[in-house]
């Protein structure tokens, strides 16, 4: 169970949200700044997210009538305008994802708000307007993401995991919503093989990869809760994976009572619902810790 489920719009029985983060070849060039220019298996690895899986992916969104979640880094969009502008044409939501998918909690402070604000700046001037969410690379957010994401008055993260549901983060220079992820809805653990950048997995079988996923809505859905698929076209958009989320969710909204919507929905929604004295949410305030813990 959950202890302070959130009534959902016209009853349904949870909202969902599948938010991809298209990293596209972001990936390879940090990891390998020296030479990741010249690694075409890496770079085609990473560029057919953007070109081949993120049109596939909308042409289903569009075809089942949903609106939904993407997060790319600043890089990524410079580098490839033509997706951003499909999936701005389509009415879906594109939130900040870093600059060239740094992780904040490896770099300097100074490094990671210029990273941040660079990829701002690129959201604006590619998008019209100011990303409401914000993913960390590898969820590796640090207190001074949380800070920074204040500061530029963002309406939620979704890279920390205090809860099933969304929740709100205080701090003394004021809130931000969580639209919590978690690995056992994440494809990476399942998908990626990737021994370049550190990762050697076994790939699984479509319907058993995407299964975690599914097992995670079913629990969900049983508790009134959130579910949120954290998916990278790249690995999901892909033909035999992407047809077995197709058959789901044709399924699910056939037959069940589901909210499906940008996470910024989602938000805005639980938001209104707080503002007009209708739901308790759950608070966390930071920082946790202002220091090492270990003496
Ligand atoms: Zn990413």
């Amino acid at each position: 169970m959950i202890q302070n489920p959130i009534p959902w719009p016209n009853g349904a029985r949870c909202a969902c949200a599948i938010t991809f983060d298209v990293d596209a070849d972001s990936l390879i060039h940090i990891a390998r700044p020296a030479d990741s220019f010249d690694r075409l298996y890496p770079i085609t690895m990473g560029r057919y997210g953007p070109t081949v899986g993120v049109p596939r992916i909308l042409d289903t969104y569009r075809r089942l009538g949903l609106k939904q979640s993407f997060f790319m880094p600043g890089w990524t969009m410079e580098r490839y305008p033509q997706t951003v502008e499909a999936i701005l044409r389509e009415g879906h939501e594109i939130g900040h994802h870093g600059y060239i998918h740094e992780d904040p909690t490896e770099i300097s402070a100074p490094a990671q708000r210029a990273a941040f604000e660079r990829a701002l700046a690129i959201h604006v001037a590619l998008t019209g307007r100011m990303p409401r969410g914000y993913r960390a690379p590898v969820y590796n957010a640090n207190q001074a993401t949380i800070d920074l994401l204040i500061e530029h008055g963002f309406a939620y993260d979704s890279s920390l995991m205090a809860d099933d549901i969304p929740y709100l983060m205080k701090t003394a220079r004021g809130q931000l919503y969580e639209a919590p992820p978690h690995w056992g809805s994440d494809d990476w653990p399942p998908f990626a093989h990737y021994a370049e950048i550190g990762y050697m997995m076994p790939v699984k079988a479509p319907s058993e990869g995407l299964a975690a996923s599914f097992e995670e809505f079913e629990a969900q859905y049983e508790a009134g809760g959130f579910w949120m698929g954290i998916w990278h076209p790249f690995l999901t958009g892909r033909l035999a994976r992407w047809r077995v989320v197709e058959r789901w969710l044709e399924n699910v909204l056939a037959t069940r009572s589901v909210w499906f919507a940008p996470l910024e929905e989602i938000v805005a929604y639980v938001d209104g619902l707080v503002a007009a004295g209708r739901y308790q949410v759950r608070t966390e305030t930071l920082p946790y810790f202002t220091g090492p813990v270990m003496p």
